[in-house]
């Protein structure tokens, strides 16, 4: 019960690696401001941390929009009494050749996931400093961070600027006590895999289900990821054993990119 008492926010709640995240915080002794875009599945997620004992709090917020964040920022002041953990975790993927990419798609994806990111790192650095809390900023990128992947190459950019955004945010907050890492997950099976593989067996023509089992088969520990695998390493990112790291994005992928 590292953060016991603590109040954790994570963005993209209401499923898949957000929704293991939360409920792992929630275990850990954290209370959870959950914010998506899907009402009903933040409330389930809701019901299911006030089983575990903890108080939580949904909001429905696009991350894209800065001020939605901050609401929600203020929301968990309002409620929670303060923001200790912020979680920007909700992210798109996308399935196209660079070739092929519209104006309007890099937009849409670098409007969640770089911009979503940034309002994330803001409006959480303004709580703490305005309330004296040495919290912690920690965002999600990827082995795609690490790595440009063929028909992910506008995907792979964004969780390459997450990285970018973690190291120049842990410089400047650093004088604050306010610590920024992120989370490089490689082939969990959510929903986001589910449609990229859809999308990669219609560019490329393989049998649905043929582009994951060949992701997973990279995998030195010879299964998918599951968002438990990637919680129990942002639970240690919330907590105090992590106190001396900042600006890093470490691999958390079963042994799929060496680095
Ligand atoms: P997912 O698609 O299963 O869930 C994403 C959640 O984010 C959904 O509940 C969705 O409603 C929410 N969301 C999307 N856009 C939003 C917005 N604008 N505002 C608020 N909420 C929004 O995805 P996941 O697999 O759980 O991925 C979570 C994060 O982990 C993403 O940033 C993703 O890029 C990253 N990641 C995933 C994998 C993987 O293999 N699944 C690997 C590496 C990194």
């Amino acid at each position: 019960m590292a953060i016991n008492g603590k109040v954790a926010l994570v963005t993209g709640a209401a499923q898949g690696i957000g929704r293991g995240i939360a409920l792992r915080l929630a275990r850990e002794g954290a209370d959870l401001v959950l914010v998506d875009l899907d009402l009903a599945k933040l409330q389930a997620v809701a019901d299911e941390v006030w089983e575990m004992g903890r108080r939580a709090t949904h909001v429905v917020a696009d991350v894209g929009d800065r001020e939605q964040v901050f609401a929600a920022v203020a929301h968990a002041e309002a409620e929670l009494g303060g923001l200790d953990i912020m979680v920007n975790n909700a992210g798109i993927a996308q399935v196209k050749p660079l070739a092929e990419v519209t104006a309007e798609e890099v937009e849409r994806i670098y409007r969640v996931n770089v911009q979503g990111t940034l309002w994330g790192i803001q409006a959480a650095a303004a709580s703490f400093k305005a309330r004296g809390r040495k919290g912690k900023i920690i965002n999600a990128s990827s082995i795609a961070g690490h790595e440009g992947y063929a028909l992910l190459g506008v995907y792979s950019s964004t969780k390459f600027a997450v990285r970018a955004l973690t190291q120049a945010a842990a410089k400047e907050l650093a004088a604050d006590g306010i610590t920024v890492n992120a989370y490089c997950p490689g082939v969990v099976g959510t929903d986001m895999w589910v449609e990229i593989d859809k999308r990669m067996a219609e560019v490329t023509g393989a049998a649905i289900g043929e582009t994951y089992a060949k992701f997973v088969g990279g995998i030195a520990l010879g299964r998918a990821e599951t968002p438990d695998d990637v919680a129990a390493f942002v639970a240690f990112l919330a907590g105090p054993d992590s106190d001396y790291m900042t600006g890093q994005a470490p691999l958390i992928d079963g042994g799929l990119v060496f680095r």
